[in-house]
């Protein structure tokens, strides 16, 4: 098994022709699957997402270290293994995506970061029970979101809170707001152990906040009424805020407000 030959079960079909513009969410992009690989594609709609396999034609086999895309600032390279750049020995691109939905050969997805024309190797169903690990952690998340532009940590951020929640509302963008200036004021992980929060705001704020915590029932704390209420505390240190959800139309409004505005009150102490 010197050499296992590769086959291309289809190719992606996107807006998208160039790798460097495209936006970190991605764009929504078809699937279309060659004719003689459509049996395979029988019962793929009883999955909502997909794990997506693609070959990036276009990527660097033979860098081995490289400074992750969107990073700013000056930083030594990282190995390729430790990345999800399309660099890397074999460029194999993997991404769980929504699966919209089917017709005849053709998957309509979201969020798709591969280029028109990128040839597709293989398509597996996301299991939410064996794929998601809730518990998993990235060290330097804080230092990694210090180097980046606000706008690409904000994306960043809100992808995960929205796969947590389920979508990318309103709410899901405040939440995820209260977690970056909850990170920047401790300048910790959002998964720091003892980081902790109580959240008094309805549901999508807290899914959000839990989400972007990653957080069990150990450090996150739901309170009754909504009132909007977030407070985040680590060791002697504490984080208030008062979130005002009906003052925004959009969750590009929500990304484009200065802190002031998207809370009402923000008091930090420390004893
Ligand atoms: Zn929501």
């Amino acid at each position: 098994m010197e050499n296992p030959e590769l086959k291309f079960i289809g190719r992606i079909v996107s807006p998208a022709t160039d790798s460097g513009a495209l936006p970190m969410q991605g764009v929504g992009a078809q699937a279309h699957i060659f004719d003689e690989y459509s049996a395979a594609l029988d019962d793929i709609d009883e999955h909502s997402h997909i794990w997506l396999l693609c070959w990036l034609h276009e990527a660097d086999r033979d860098r081995l270290k490289v400074v992750p895309r969107r990073i700013k600032t000056a930083s030594p390279p990282k190995g390729v293994f430790s990345l999800r750049s399309p660099v890397r020995p074999n460029p194999i691109g993997l991404t769980a995506t929504r699966l919209l939905k089917r017709e005849g050969n053709v998957l309509f997805l979201e969020h798709i970061d591969f280029i028109d024309g990128t040839p597709i190797v293989d398509i597996k169903p996301y299991s939410v029970g064996w794929d998601s690990i809730f518990s998993a952690g990235n060290n330097s998340t804080y230092a990694t979101y210090a180097k980046m532009d606000v706008r690409d940590a904000y994306d960043d951020m809100l992808r995960q809170a929205a796969n947590f929640h389920g979508d990318a509302c309103i709410g899901t963008t405040l939440g995820m707001r209260a977690a970056y200036l909850a990170m920047n004021h401790f300048k910790c992980d959002l998964q720091t152990k003892s980081l902790k929060v109580t959240v008094a705001a309805r549901g999508c704020i807290a899914d959000a906040v839990q989400g972007s915590m990653q957080a069990g029932n150990k450090r996150f704390t739901r309170l009754e009424p909504p009132v909007g209420e977030i407070v985040f505390i680590k060791d002697d240190a504490r984080l208030e805020l008062t979130v005002t959800p009906t003052k925004f139309a959009s969750v590009e409004a929500v990304l484009a407000a200065p802190d002031k505005e998207v809370f009402s009150r923000i008091a930090g102490e420390s004893k």
